[in-house]
């Protein structure tokens, strides 16, 4: 095998054999499981430690899987086809549909459900492992020299092992916001596994899982109050489509708090009790902190090997994910690049083909598109408008289109799909599009595609629609 980046070449058979692998990975998320996978692929022995993971117990963190998969995507994803439901059931009845019967939510079925599923996740991710030749170690990895990891397992047992690479993929935590009584709140690693189905469900946070969780627990039948420190949600997006979305979650009976924040959570005999800095009280079941996550770096021992970090903890790399100590490599949300899941996959291959395929590989992040799965959820590739405005020189033309979704001219439903193109007008080319309405990350991947191809608003215009669909909207734009 060779090195082919920073000069380091030909590395012989002889000097590989003084190693117990030739990659050891630290963290079996969505990057760890793909780098491992990929780099053993190529030839390389490699080794993986991960803390077991128990379905029901939120007191192990871990689990092969990792975020994504145990406490992350797939069971919030579940969660948010589980509280469809609820608005479908609405739309139905205008269907024809008698729904006379008394209809309940079984929060505890869903739960069981979810659990099954990801346990049958957890397997088939093992499995995977071990297909690949990858040797995986139950414990948590620390680094004790720039070629060493320390596993400790669970019955305190150390292990250690010696490897030519080390790749840290260990992801990132939910953060809670440090006041009086932030040990009352959750987040939403209990909030996907939680007993009793919250009534009364109070979110603070503007991002994603913040306005996921309000979609969830409100279309499940829940009272929930949502507050953010700004005026609107989703920081960073279109600020049309942040409008858009908070439009639809009052619609669909959320109360938004703005410009709100806390000061202190009380227990009381009715619930947790949140007073606002503006002295407000409000009471709830369930206090969930959805204000961000920070990187998983702390226990890794990194600044006595010498890795760098940043102010927030996450792992500083290079183009090709290495870090400031040559053998150690890191990957995924612990080095706070663009935190998504098919993110810490691209950059887990990257890896795996520089250092084991001999092919340097810069992961690419350009039009890298993304979704928020509220209910409806909006999706988006490329550049916002107010991004468009800040990094292109000439004119933008901005295409809008507000449209009522044909299924609600049957159902009733008051709740408008809005798409947006944002386009150069001196290339034509198209820089941006966003949209908010049923499937929108289904009809964005297509988009992404054709946004990463270059296409232009002519090539938009000249593509032939698919009628009826809401995804026509994005050829006929004028
Ligand atoms: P985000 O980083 O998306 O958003 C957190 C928001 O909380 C901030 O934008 C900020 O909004 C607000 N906030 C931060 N600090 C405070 C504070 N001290 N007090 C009050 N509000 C605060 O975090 P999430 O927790 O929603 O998600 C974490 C990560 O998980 C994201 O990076 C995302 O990439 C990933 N994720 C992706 C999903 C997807 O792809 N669908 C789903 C879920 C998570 P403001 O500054 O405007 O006040």
């Amino acid at each position: 095998r060779k090195m082919l980046i920073d000069g380091e070449v030909n590395q012989t058979t002889e000097e590989q054999t003084h190693y117990d692998f030739d990659l050891f990975v630290i963290g079996a998320g969505s990057g760890g499981v793909r780098a491992a996978r990929f780099s053993a692929g190529y030839g390389a022995k490699v080794g993986i430690c991960e803390l077991p993971f128990h379905p029901i117990s939120s007191e192990v963190i871990g689990g092969v899987g990792g975020t994504c998969v145990i406490r992350g995507c797939v069971p919030k994803k579940i969660l948010v086809y589980g509280a469809s439901f609820g608005g479908e059931l609405e739309d139905a009845r205008n269907y024809g549909w008698d729904l006379n019967e008394k209809i309940e939510f079984n929060w505890k079925k869903l739960l069981h459900k979810k659990t099954e599923e990801i346990s049958r996740l957890n397997g088939i991710y093992k499995r995977m492992l071990a297909n690949a030749g990858v040797k995986l170690l139950e414990g948590e990895g620390k680094i004790v020299r720039p070629n060493e990891v320390e596993v400790t397992q669970l019955d305190g047992t150390k292990l250690s092992y010696s490897a030519k690479h080390i790749l840290i993929a260990t992801g990132s935590r939910a953060q809670r916001l440090p006041i009086p009584g932030q040990e009352l709140g959750i987040t939403s690693d209990e909030a996907l596994s939680l007993e009793e189905f919250p009534k009364r469900a109070i979110i603070l946070g503007a991002g994603y899982i913040a306005v996921e969780f309000a979609s969830i627990w409100r279309g499940m039948g829940a009272t929930v109050d949502l507050f953010f420190r700004k005026e609107l949600p989703l920081r960073g997006f279109d600020d049309e489509m942040r409008s858009v979305v908070a439009r639809n979650l009052e619609a669909r009976g959320i109360n938004l708090h703005p410009k709100t924040n806390f000061s202190k959570l009380i227990k009381t005999a009715d619930g947790i009790k949140v007073i606002t800095e503006h002295g407000e009280e409000f009471t709830a079941d369930v206090v969930l902190f959805a204000i961000g996550r920070a990187p998983n770096t702390k226990r890794l021992n990194l600044s006595a090997v010498g890795v760098e970090t940043d102010e927030i903890g996450a792992i500083k790399v290079d183009e090709y994910s290495r870090t400031s100590v040559p053998s150690i490599w890191a990957v995924g949300d612990v080095t706070n690049r663009i935190n998504l899941t098919p993110v810490a996959l691209m950059e887990g291959t990257c890896f795996a083909k520089t250092v084991f395929d001999g092919k340097p590989s810069k992961p690419d992040y350009s039009y890298v598109p993304c979704a928020v799965f509220s209910i409806p959820p909006l999706s988006v590739v490329g550049l916002s408008e107010e991004q468009a405005i800040e990094q292109v020189n000439g004119e933008l033309l901005i295409f809008t289109s507000t449209f009522n979704p044909m299924k609600n001219t049957v159902s009733g439903r008051q709740e408008k799909t809005v798409m947006k193109l944002i386009v150069e007008a001196e290339t034509d080319k198209v820089l941006g599009a966003a949209m908010c309405g049923p499937d929108a990350p289904e009809i964005m991947q297509g988009i992404a595609v054709a946004l990463k191809c270059g296409a232009t608003k002519a090539q938009f215009d000249s593509t032939v629609g698919i009628h009826p669909s809401a995804a026509e909207e994005f050829v006929t734009m004028r």
